[in-house]
């Protein structure tokens, strides 16, 4: 991974609204259209949440900057050399899961037994195939494990004991459940059961997700989790519900999403962006932004996508009050985003 490449910040009028400033819901301000990002092969996300500047510090920026840049560049490294979309985004998820500082694989939250259960799916928009894995204990990569069921079983999704033994009979590296813990992620259990009288300013959420468009104009999404801190045993949520949190067809788009994961679930969030593309002949940026910025919060809560079509549009939406997020184009330029001011909600 280069580290000596200039990182090019996108601000926008939006982004700086006084309304923003001052903390109020993005949703609140949407307007019908989307921004949109053109000639990007590969973006991903680390949660959509809230990182206002000032609440990390220069070396933990510089983390989660050189984290991002380094999936991007893995991914994409893969797309120049003719790989599909589906290769490229199971490579910078695997990156994001191995980086202690993503809820995903290593770094992923506890549960209310003080367990890790991962959720991960991916989806190759080529020709609608799917992987899916729920509440997984004891594999270090869920998303290769999401992709072997896509390619190895005959089934779309598997779940707890079966899809880590299913994950050991395919040669998927095993590991133990303190493989996954950070004092982080610890410290932020014992805070949502006994909690502070000041909450976090920093979001724990911190999903993470890639979408990718290949030469051949195929795109693929993926997105990997750990969940939500102290959620219910047993819980599973978006990420590995196909048209939730992730969603990809080659003639529409690839999505992955981030937020509460009952409400993406119910708003079938991920495949009603490729719906109303498909339906209406909504552009990327307005189908996502309607649906992230407006359908989603009328059902009660908030989060964010990555929303990439065939033609290498990418459209980030959220109405939290930031998404952590990074691209590359075509042309190898790599772009982070970690701070609220940093990504427009829309
Ligand atoms: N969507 C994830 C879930 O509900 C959490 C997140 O994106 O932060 O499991």
């Amino acid at each position: 991974m280069s580290t000596q490449l200039p990182r090019r910040t996108v601000i926008t009028a939006a982004a700086l609204s006084p309304a923003l400033a001052v903390g109020a819901p993005a949703a609140a301000q949407a307007a019908p259209g989307g921004s949109v990002i053109r000639d990007v092969v590969l973006a991903v996300h680390g949660g959509a949440g809230s990182l206002p500047r000032g609440s990390i510090t220069p070396a933990q920026e510089k983390a989660y900057r050189d984290a991002l840049e380094k999936a991007l560049r893995t991914g994409a490294g893969l797309l120049s050399g003719g790989a599909p979309a589906l290769d490229a985004v199971e490579a910078a998820v695997r990156v994001l899961e191995d980086d202690p500082n993503f809820n995903a694989g290593k770094g992923a939250v506890f549960n209310t037994d003080a367990e890790h259960e991962l959720d991960a799916s991916i989806m190759n928009g080529k020709d609608l195939r799917s992987g899916a894995v729920a509440g997984v204990h004891n594999t270090r990569n869920p998303i290769s494990l999401a992709r072997m069921v896509m390619e190895r079983s005959r089934h779309v999704l598997m779940a707890g004991k079966g899809a880590d033994i299913f994950a050991l009979q395919n040669g998927l590296a095993y590991t133990t459940q303190d493989y996954f813990f950070t004092q982080r992620r610890w410290d932020a259990l014992l805070n949502a059961k006994n909690p502070p009288p000041v909450p976090p300013s920093v979001t724990e959420g911190q999903t993470v997700g890639a979408v990718a468009v290949d030469q051949g104009r195929d795109v693929a999404a993926a997105t990997s989790t750990g969940g939500l801190t102290n959620k219910l045993v047993g819980r599973v949520g978006d990420s590995p519900v196909i048209g939730a949190g992730t969603y990809a067809n080659s003639r529409t788009v690839a999505v992955s999403c981030t937020g509460t994961g009952e409400v993406f679930i119910r708003g079938v969030a991920a495949y009603d962006i490729s719906a109303l593309m498909e339906y209406t002949g909504a552009a990327v940026q307005d189908a996502a932004a309607k649906v992230i910025t407006q359908k989603i919060p009328a059902l009660g809560a908030t989060g964010g996508a990555i929303a990439l079509d065939p033609r290498g549009r990418l459209a980030t939406p959220h109405s939290t009050l930031g998404i952590i997020n990074g691209y590359i184009t075509r042309d190898g330029t790599v772009v982070t985003r970690l701070y609220n001011d940093e990504t427009p909600p829309h």
